[in-house]
């Protein structure tokens, strides 16, 4: 078996229950006397930090979000010294100011552990090249492999994102085994690489870590088969540490989730609600090792469920499972919750089609029209008219079973649909405008 840590990532519950318990309550008391925000949102509920005496108690705390770290900006939030914070990084926003978060020199530690237990749980070593092509700077993604892939020792090839073709090139003469990036990165360097004339076999790749956006087991399957390597999904985001929240082991049945270090909940989004082991709902993260930016009860908005049931790699760390979708990025059409991933799973289960896709929403005569572009590979395109009308018809079939809503599917010539070199855009809702 392969762990990094394997006191922390194969402890016995109870124990690990303790550990979360006195981390919990001295990262309330320490928020309680440093950030004057959350004294005064516990002060609100009638809460003093001396309440907080079980896990259970977690849930009488208040809630986090973006916009709490928005109107704190851009260090409102953070509970030490500025003299104490060693680095800023920070998420870009479409709309308004960035998120700011604030590491200390021992914030910094954890994120490097916590990233070596992702990158060893995907076969990584000392031995291993790892390439990291998700984005260096203000955005977490580079760094946080980066200290994760220095802490066991490996060859770091810190080459970041874009110029795709030199990606390549090095990834063969470097030797490259370990990729990082976005999965719908990893597809286009696949197909960068095709492109090239390169093949698969000119390259020493065993494994990648892939996250910063959700995607399904459809589109593992077509990286994994495109690169020969084993995909892993990894998680994470910037507010909790970055990416290094949660990896999966070799058996890929969910993430396990570091939660010596961050406290993971499942709400119901409308009521905050806690929902029960199994139950999809708002994954919610309390820090309790952070020094810069301890946050209680933040709502990342992802979707997913927990499993408390041990793996198979004997590791006990709780499993999450792969993200289904936002609360933001849910589209409702005609009253039903639609997540980019699920026409994704369709799409890629056909076989038939590039997994380049797109959803336009808009609003006719007061009802909502969802249309789906798919981009036909070069060998469909060249077939005649008829055939192409009978994938057509074939896909929005299948969309609609998944759905239950009517939809309406154009294909579109190869290459057509935007290529991203971080998250790929997925919905254009015109109903916004
Ligand atoms: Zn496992």
């Amino acid at each position: 078996m392969r762990y990094w840590d394997e006191h922390m990532e194969c402890m016995e519950r109870g124990t690990l229950q303790e550990i979360q318990l006195k981390r919990l309550v001295e990262t309330v008391k320490r928020v309680y006397t440093s950030v004057p925000y959350y004294r005064k949102k516990m002060q609100e509920l009638g809460l003093i930090p001396e309440d907080i005496k079980d896990l259970s108690d977690l849930q009488k705390l208040p809630f986090t979000t973006k916009q709490d770290l928005r109107d704190n900006y851009p260090y409102g939030l953070f509970a030490v010294p500025l003299s104490e914070i060693v680095r800023i990084h920070a998420s870009s926003g479409t709309t308004g100011k960035p998120t700011v978060v604030g590491y200390t020199k021992h914030d910094i530690g954890i994120w490097s552990e916590v990233m070596a237990r992702t990158l060893v749980a995907a076969g990584a070593d000392k031995h291993s090249f790892v390439q990291i092509a998700y984005g260096y700077g203000l955005f977490t993604g580079g760094l946080g492999v980066h200290y994760g892939a220095e802490r066991i020792g490996a060859s770091v090839i810190p080459i970041s994102s874009g110029n795709t073709k030199r990606q390549i090139q090095l990834m063969v003469d470097f030797g490259t085994t370990v990729l990082a990036c976005t999965p719908s990165y990893a597809l286009y360097l696949a197909e960068t690489m095709e492109e090239m004339g390169i093949d698969k076999s000119q390259l020493k790749l065993k494994s990648g870590v892939f996250g910063a956006e959700p995607w399904s087991e459809n589109m593992r399957k077509e990286i994994e088969s495109k690169l020969n390597i084993k995909a892993y999904d990894i998680y994470g985001l910037s507010e909790v540490i970055g990416p290094g929240v949660a990896f999966e082991c070799e058996y890929q049945c969910g993430m396990h989730i570091n939660e010596d270090h961050f406290l993971p909940e499942i709400i119901n989004p409308e009521t905050g609600e806690v929902l029960s082991e199994g139950e999809y709902g708002e994954l919610v993260f309390t820090t309790i090792t952070k020094e810069g930016l301890p946050l209680i009860r933040y709502r990342t908005r992802d979707i997913t469920a927990l499993h408390y049931d041990r793996c198979k790699c004997g590791r006990t760390l709780v499993r999450m499972e792969k993200v289904i979708g936002r609360t933001d990025d849910m589209i409702i059409i005609k009253g039903v919750n639609v997540f980019p991933s699920q026409i994704e799973s369709v799409l890629l289960e056909m076989g038939e089609v590039e997994p380049h896709y797109q959803l336009i929403v808009d609003r006719v005569n007061n009802l909502d029209v969802l249309e789906v572009l798919v981009e036909v590979s070069e060998r469909m395109f060249s077939d005649e008219v008829r055939k192409l009308e009978q994938l057509e018809k074939k896909i929005t079939k299948a969309i609609e079973d998944t759905l239950g809503i009517s939809v309406k599917v154009r294909l579109v010539e190869p290459k057509t649909i935007e290529r991203s070199e971080g998250k790929a855009k997925r919905v254009i809702d015109k109903r916004k405008i």
